[in-house]
């Protein structure tokens, strides 16, 4: 399942937390990746066209996921491959 394209929203206390931060320092690729998932989570629409889909639903929140189109930096495959880059990770 490496090329999921999964997140997590989870709602604690009536909040609504949304993952990564959006770096100044990230390459425009990461940074638009962060951006399009937000967008995603708020809209329900990614620019590539992905709709979130309820995937699981626990007592600490839930769990969607948006398959998202070939090329869209907003896939798991794609952003873990920039985050490793950027962070420095070895491949
Ligand atoms: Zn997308």
């Amino acid at each position: 399942m490496g090329a999921s394209r999964r997140y997590r929203r989870k709602v604690r206390g009536g909040g609504l937390y949304i993952g990564l931060p959006l770096p100044d320092d990230a390459p425009a690729d990461l940074k638009e990746g962060i951006a399009r998932r937000r967008i995603t989570v708020l809209t329900g629409c990614c620019p590539c066209g992905a709709t979130p889909e309820l995937d699981t639903k626990t007592e600490w929140g839930e769990q969607w996921t948006a398959w998202h189109e070939p090329g869209c930096p907003a896939r798991d495959d794609r952003m873990s491959e920039m985050l490793a880059k950027w962070r420095g990770d070895a491949a």
